[in-house]
């Protein structure tokens, strides 16, 4: 939340260009006090704090507008310039003044020389990033994606033995047995036993503790200048308990896998029995069958090539898995920089080493 709390108003300041006399105020001081010269807005700024004076009673009619033809200041209820007659009709504001001016001698000298060097003809062209930067950039970025597309699409055709087929068929069986759980003792399932409560944090609740407040001074483009204090509020986080529950229930959980597996296709892969406890209600010790997995592999050797001997493997359906041909000899594509085959697109070759 922020909060602004009431304006102060204050002058501006400026220092005369001709005479030298600093410090002049931007509301009372139109013109030198010194020398007569009109006040130039642009040469206004933010005073120090032990230099500030007070406006009081201050009304704001408006920023000053710009003669269009003398360029001196004037207030914003005048209709004709001060200085030399002009009409102010569709004046322009003056350009009010930011806290980041900081109006030293120097920054004055800067702002005339950037000038002088903006309505030069001669414009110096913006620094350039080097070209072989942003080469060197694209190559990262492209690369990165050329290197695994190039790995997907640059495949070679490998000559493959098939060695030897492996299967394995897995059951999980479940057991009705006490389980060790936690969870917030206000969402603890119905039958949970053994209970032990502990406090611990649950959430964090954001507190309002006290507030940032900075100054924030506005130039209002008549010589004065706002002072007012804009408040952020600060939180704290505070922890929020609750109650977090362990405890025992009993469920059914898994309790152990019974798996078959063999090589070869002669003998069909089948599916274990387990010796299970079933029971008509369920009660501690019951057991069922769970999940079902089956895994069929064949496994390959490059027979010819520069890579020969180098091994690989496909896991397949089962019907797949058995049209694959022991000992037979196969051809496929291979990744050349990931080094993995194509299992999907295996193809069978004749004793002459050529497609069938
Ligand atoms: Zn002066
Ligand atoms: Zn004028």
């Amino acid at each position: 939340m922020v909060a602004m709390a009431e304006e102060k108003i204050y002058e501006m300041l400026w220092d005369c260009e001709f005479c030298g006399s600093k410090k002049l105020l931007g509301k009372t001081h139109r013109h030198c006090p010194n020398c007569g010269a009109t006040q130039d807005p642009n040469r206004r700024y933010f005073p120090k704090e032990e230099d500030k004076v007070a406006v009081q009673d201050h009304i704001y009619y408006g920023a000053d507008k710009v003669c269009p033809f003398c360029q001196t200041a004037n207030g914003a209820k005048a209709t004709f310039c001060g200085n030399c007659g002009g009409s102010l009709d569709g004046a322009q504001n003056v350009k009010l003044r930011s806290e980041h001016d900081g109006v030293t001698e120097d920054s004055v000298q800067k702002a005339k020389e950037d000038l002088a060097f903006q309505n030069s003809d001669w414009v110096k062209p913006h620094p350039k990033t080097p070209k072989w930067v942003l080469w060197m950039l694209g190559s990262i970025l492209f690369g990165g994606i050329g290197f695994v597309c190039l790995g997907i699409l640059w495949t070679e055709k490998v000559e493959l033995q098939v060695t030897h087929h492996e299967w394995s068929r897995t059951i999980a069986i479940d057991q009705f047995k006490p389980v060790s759980e936690s969870a917030w003792c206000d969402s603890m399932p119905m039958g949970a036993y053994s209970v032990s409560r502990s406090r611990q944090i649950r959430s964090y609740d954001s507190i309002p503790d006290g507030e940032d407040c900075r100054t924030v001074r506005t130039d209002k483009g008549d010589g004065t200048f706002s002072e007012s204090e804009s408040c952020t509020t600060k939180y704290r986080k505070e922890p929020v308990y609750d109650y977090h529950c362990s405890y025992q229930i009993d469920k059914w959980a898994f309790d152990r896998n019974a798996v078959t597996k063999g090589f070869g296709t002669t003998q069909e892969p089948y599916w274990p029995t387990p010796q299970i406890k079933e029971c008509a209600s369920t009660s501690i010790g019951c057991e069922r069958l769970g999940k079902k997995e089956e895994k069929y592999l064949v496994y390959f050797v490059e027979s010819s090539g520069e890579t020969k001997g180098e091994k690989h493997d496909c896991e397949y359906d089962l019907a797949k898995w058995k049209s694959v041909l022991p000992k037979a000899q196969y051809q496929t594509e291979k990744s050349v920089i990931f080094n993995y085959i194509t299992c999907d697109s295996i193809q069978m070759l004749d004793e002459n080493g050529t497609e069938e």
